[in-house]
């Protein structure tokens, strides 16, 4: 099936989070100056691509792209609109942060075309979200979840972290069962990473911090994934669990190396074979944009060998390597090459192969990164 998908990168938030990675700025004005570059680049974006299929996804990411008014989001969708084919029935997603919409807002997303929301909820545990300096407390998610439901939203992502140094083992699956009760359509479930360059990396190296060990986050891992598969959901990526029908077609672009378009500063795109990206600075942005210039910051044509490490890292945490399709494509035969490691992972428990596939089981899935170093 031919997909494409657009991205949208809305650079603000209301407060920075202590974890946080992504490129946003800490302000809630200038919006509109934003909005009008936004529209300039996609203008421009469009005037510069060949275009043949519709578009299936557009992803309003961030930043809280849910700081922006209705009007200006139907500004944005309204462009893409006119400068690209979307299919009738494509995704549209919005990040939202608790705390930043209501009933009101959420109606009016719905009436502009947005028809799938993730909202940023992280925890249900008031303990969590301090640590993490997450502005919203856990009745602004229940509302907003609620509040989410009432206007009519039938496919609602909860995005969660687990992993925390507050967490408890009985407090995760409080916290699982919250989620369960609730009844997202989608939950994507990450646990805490220490990122370089974050004030939660600074805390770390100041030992101010002290990460869960190993075996209880993959405790902890094993236990979203047991309560959800019970639940009726299907783990369609590591970190990814969706009910029937609901798993995000957005993801499934970058995953299977679909084409995409990304505007705004920081997004990535993927066109004709090669993948470029924004410059991650909005004064940088806003200066190219003036200049009628795209705001590219680089550009990168995939070497075999990175196809092939992304094929496997990619292919471990989602339904497997296609060993037949490593074969004809990049004539490597994973099972001679790696034979050693794969006999001792397959003893271990860790991974099996079957109908041509090389996947993880449940127990590997907790080692992921480990088994994808050992096989590149
Ligand atoms: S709200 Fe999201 S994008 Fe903004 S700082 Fe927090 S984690 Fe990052």
């Amino acid at each position: 099936m031919t997909m494409q998908g657009l991205y949208l990168h809305i650079p603000f938030c209301e407060h920075k989070c202590i974890y946080c990675d992504f490129y946003s700025v800490e302000q809630t004005h200038g919006i509109k100056k934003f909005v009008d570059s936004l529209i300039a680049e996609i203008t421009l974006t469009a005037g510069s691509v060949d275009i043949t299929n519709k578009f299936t996804t557009i992803f309003l990411g961030g930043g809280t792209p849910s700081l922006l008014t209705p009007v200006q989001l139907q500004k944005i969708i309204d462009t893409l609109h006119r400068h690209f084919p979307i299919a009738p029935d494509a995704e549209v997603t919005i990040e939202t942060n608790p705390g930043t919409v209501d009933v009101e807002k959420l109606r009016a997303y719905k009436n502009i075309g947005i028809n799938r929301l993730s909202l940023g909820v992280q925890s249900f545990s008031p303990k969590d979200l301090e640590f993490l300096t997450r502005i919203h407390s856990v009745e602004e998610a229940e509302k907003c979840y609620d509040d989410a439901r009432k206007s009519g939203f039938d496919n609602i992502n909860l995005d969660l972290i687990f992993s925390l140094p507050t967490h408890t083992k009985t407090g995760w699956v409080h916290n699982i069962e919250k989620v369960i009760n609730l009844a997202p359509d989608h939950v994507s479930a990450y646990s805490l990473t220490y990122e370089k360059g974050t004030p939660l990396y600074t805390m770390l190296k100041n030992k101010q911090v002290v990460p869960l060990q190993d075996d209880l986050d993959a405790e902890f891992f094993g236990l979203t994934m047991d309560m959800l598969e019970h639940a009726g959901f299907e783990q369609y990526e590591i970190s990814n669990y969706a009910q029937p029908g609901k798993k995000c077609l957005h993801n499934r672009i970058y995953w299977e190396y679909h084409e995409y378009f990304g505007f705004g500063p920081s997004a990535h795109s993927f066109y004709k074979g090669k993948r470029y990206w924004n410059v991650n600075d909005l004064v940088k942005y806003y200066k190219q944009i003036k200049a009628g210039l795209l705001p590219k910051a680089g550009e990168e044509v995939l070497s075999d060998q990175q196809k092939v490490e992304e094929e496997i890292f990619l292919g471990l945490r989602t339904s497997g390597i296609d060993l037949k399709k490593m074969k004809n494509i990049y004539n490597l035969d994973i099972l001679k090459n790696k034979a050693a490691e794969i006999s001792s992972f397959t003893e271990r428990g860790f991974i099996v192969v079957e109908n041509g596939c090389l996947r993880l089981t449940k127990q590997g899935k907790a080692f992921a990164d480990m088994i994808a170093t050992e096989l590149i």
